[in-house]
Order: structure tokens, then sequence, then C-alpha cells
């Protein structure tokens, strides 16, 4: 399986800055992207066609959006489509990022609907799920992880969970190491991605395997080979550490 290399830059860089960024990206990875890598950036949606476009005709290069509504087209003040997404250049999409969830206040329910339409619509979906401190502390990790992925998947029908081999990723990214500098141990690492491993045998049977379990949460240049190398960690999100294409690029190489 080759590993996914993501990039979250959340609400950072006008076009100009976006441009700059994603051809240094594709021009260091037309050169040679280690052919067992697929970077995935999420730009803010300003910058979508902007990347996409410096991203063409580069192999193992993809672009995605950091939210969507779920809904065609409509009434919806403020809100972009999957096909707005899409005509922009975007393949893939995220659901359930720990700042929708924690600041704009997106539940379960909401995070469900997102998934099943950005599926329906043609997306791969990253979706995002994670604990808190709190619930960490509280012993609910494995509750978390349970509901976050099941409220998310089992909704959806066989026929589209059959479909999920190439068109689903999951990012373990603990809440508290989002951002913070503090990065979650190798064990803890190891732990929570055997539970969400075995939670979506559970959900999907076999099919879980071919899923990719992406660690996130204060990746950085110096940490993301270590994080790589864990058993069932099949990729990395990055935040701040991808906002800069010179560090992006030695944990793409990590
Ligand atoms: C993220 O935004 O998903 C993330 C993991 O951020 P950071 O790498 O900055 O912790």
């Amino acid at each position: 399986m080759k590993k996914i290399i993501a990039a979250n830059w959340k609400m950072h860089k006008i076009r100009p800055e976006a441009a700059k960024e994603a051809a240094v990206l594709a021009q260091s990875l037309v050169k040679g992207t280690p052919d067992n890598r697929l970077v995935v950036v999420f730009p803010p949606y300003t910058d979508i066609a902007t990347v996409a476009d410096a991203f063409s005709g580069v192999n193992n290069l993809a672009v995605g959006g950091q939210n969507f509504y779920p809904a065609e087209s409509g009434a919806y003040t403020g809100e972009i489509s999957p096909a707005m997404l899409r005509d922009a250049g975007a393949t893939w999409a995220l659901t359930g990022h720990s700042e929708r969830r924690h600041i704009f206040a997106e539940n379960d329910d909401i995070i469900a609907k997102k998934t099943a339409f950005g599926l329906a619509q043609g997306f791969k979906i990253m979706l995002c799920v994670g604990e808190t401190l709190k619930e960490r502390d509280d012993g609910e990790l494995k509750s978390v992880l349970s509901r976050q992925l099941s409220t998310a998947i089992a909704p959806l029908s066989p026929a589209e969970r059959d479909r999920l081999g190439d068109k689903l990723a999951i990012a373990y990214e603990p809440v508290w190491a989002i951002g913070t500098g503090k990065v979650a141990e190798p064990q803890e690492i190891i732990d929570a991605h055997a539970e969400v491993r075995d939670l979506l045998r559970g959900l999907v049977g076999d099919m879980a395997k071919d899923l990719p379990i992406l660690y996130g949460g204060s990746v950085k240049a110096n940490n993301a080979g270590a994080i790589l190398a864990l058993d069932n960690v099949d990729g990395l999100l990055v935040g701040g550490a991808s906002l800069e294409a010179t560090g992006f690029l030695e944990i793409i190489g990590a």
C-alpha cells in the first residue's frame, strides 16, 4: 500500500503563496515522488484551482477540499458543494476534522451525512477521528473511536461499503496532539491504530486491511520517519509542518 502524506493548510495562504508552494512541491516531485507515496494537499477553497493547476500531470499528487456541504446546490449561504470542489480540481475531501468537530460544532450526524454524500459524489474521503485529552484520561479512547467510526460508516449501504476499498482513508488524530507540538507516544499510536483497524474490520470486514489509517498530530520532519514505521500507520496528516515546502518535502521523503 502506498503511504499517503497529506497536508492540511487550514486557513493559511493566499493564492500567490499557494502557487509558490505548490510549484515547489510539483517541481521536486516530478523529478521523483518516491513511488511508494501519494501526496494529497488540502488547501483553502480559494487555492484549490491554483494548486490543482500546479499539480496537473504530476503522478502521485492530488488535491482535496477541507470541507463541503452535503447537497448538490441550494440556498446554503457560505457553503461549498462537492461539485464545486471537483470543478476546482479536488478529488479528495476531509470529513470530521477535529477543528470542524470542536470549533464549528459538527456532530457525528452531520459528519456521517458529509461522508456518505462525498463518497456518493465520487470523492475519496479522509475521515478524521480522535479523542480529546479528557476522553483519553477518562478511559474513553475506544468508545470514542468506535462511535466516530461507526456513526460515519455503518449507515452506508452494503453496496456503498463494498466500494470503499480505494475511496476511504481514516486519519487518527488525537485532539490533544493537533497543533500543540505534543506527539502521541509510539505505543499510543500503535494501540489506537490497531483499535481503528479492528473497528473497521467489524464495519467493513476483510476490506479493513486495505483502508489506509493515517496518523496526525504535530508531525514534523524529525519524527515523521519513526511514526511512519509503526504498525498500521499507512500515512500522515500534517498541519503546521506542511505549510513550508522544504520541510514538507522532508516529511514526504521520510
Ligand atoms: C491537522 O490539522 O490535522 C494537524 C494534524 O495539524 P498539526 O500537524 O499542526 O498538529
